[in-house]
């Protein structure tokens, strides 16, 4: 077989498939990142990041996704626009991979895995029906659309309620709907939020159906949950931030996963499949935030070009 085109290639380009870029980059490997959107991932939609070491004024997520990608190009890392479709592993000696991704296919001898989390849906009637007239699942995308207009923001954990803050610079109010009675997200974020007067907090209820007309959001039917009594809340837009679910469904039985779709790996980024590796949100891990992320890719990105040093007999005992 003619050698694969790649050493390394790199599935998802948020901040865990760029650092791993780097690292493999810096490392001399032939790298390629295969990115299905923007680069950034989820960090390049958040309005501000003030926990990420280096930056203590904060830093937009945007500007800090544009300058990891900027420091990985500058280190040899090529990125393609594509979405992987497919991921065949190709029996030789040594063993290589094939990757289908948007009609094309690339080579390599080892894969890094770091398409990260997508938002979770709510799955009450008129979400999808409303999708992009009202109900959003990004606040500085569709934030300044509803200047001194109601909305409601559904969840408690960190993103709900740091996004939810965000919106009531622009919002006249923000009814935050959680289906217990405290919030998940973390003191600090929670403190700031409980005392912003814009923001309002309707405890111990769910959401159960999003309502309007042509356009667009008009209100939501709001449950509580201790007494079943349903009521109806007028808005311009809800924002739902329940969470999140793996992008890893494509990848079917290639690599261990757990109940939820999270990848399995040890500390060193092995996945149970050798040659692959995993990184980012979309790994079984206990916490996800960017720079854990990086620490990740760091990980997979050094952990991979071992490996490939290992097929070609080059690497330093
Ligand atoms: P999360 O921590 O999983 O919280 C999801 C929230 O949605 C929970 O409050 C959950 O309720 C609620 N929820 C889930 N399904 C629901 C449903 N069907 N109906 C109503 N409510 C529902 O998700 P996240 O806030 O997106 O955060 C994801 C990860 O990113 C976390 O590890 C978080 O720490 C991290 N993050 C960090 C920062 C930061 O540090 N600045 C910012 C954003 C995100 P329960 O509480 O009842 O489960």
């Amino acid at each position: 077989m003619a050698e694969p085109q790649w050493d390394i290639v790199i599935v998802g380009g948020g901040p865990a498939g760029l650092t791993a870029g780097l690292y493999a980059s810096r490392d001399a490997m032939r790298t390629l990142l295969l990115e299905k959107g923007i680069s950034g991932g989820q960090v390049a939609t958040t309005e501000w990041v003030e926990n990420y070491p280096g930056f203590p004024e904060g830093i937009s997520g945007f500007d800090l996704s544009q300058r990891m990608e900027e420091q990985a190009r500058k280190f040899g890392l090529q990125i393609t626009q594509a979405e992987v479709e497919e991921i065949k592993i190709m029996e030789g000696e040594p063993r290589w991979f094939q990757v289908r991704a948007s009609g094309e296919t690339y080579s390599c001898w080892a894969l890094i895995l770091a398409m990260g989390a997508d938002w979770n849906k709510l799955g009450v009637p008129g979400e999808d029906e409303f999708r992009g007239r009202g109900v959003s699942y990004c606040a500085t995308c569709d934030g300044p659309f509803f200047r001194d207009q109601e909305v409601v923001v559904v969840g408690g954990g960190d993103t709900a309620v740091e996004e939810g803050t965000y919106l009531t610079k622009m919002a006249s109010k923000v009814t935050l709907v959680h289906r217990r009675d405290r919030l998940r997200a973390s003191p600090i974020i929670q403190k700031r939020a409980l005392s912003n007067p814009k923001m309002e907090f309707v405890w111990n209820s769910v959401v159960e159906a999003i309502e309007g007309g042509p356009k667009g959001v008009e209100r939501v039917r709001i449950r509580e949950l201790t007494s079943g009594k349903v009521w109806e809340k007028p808005c311009s837009g809800i924002f739902i931030f329940v969470g999140m679910v793996p992008n890893t469904g494509f990848l079917g039985d290639l690599v261990e996963k757990d109940s939820r779709g999270y990848i399995l790996t040890d500390d060193e980024m092995r996945t149970s499949q050798p040659g692959i590796f995993a990184c980012g949100d979309a790994r079984k891990k206990f916490l996800r935030q960017v720079i854990t992320a990086c620490g990740d890719g760091a990980t997979a990105g050094k952990a991979a070009a071992k490996y490939v040093e290992e097929l070609m007999g080059k690497a330093y005992e």
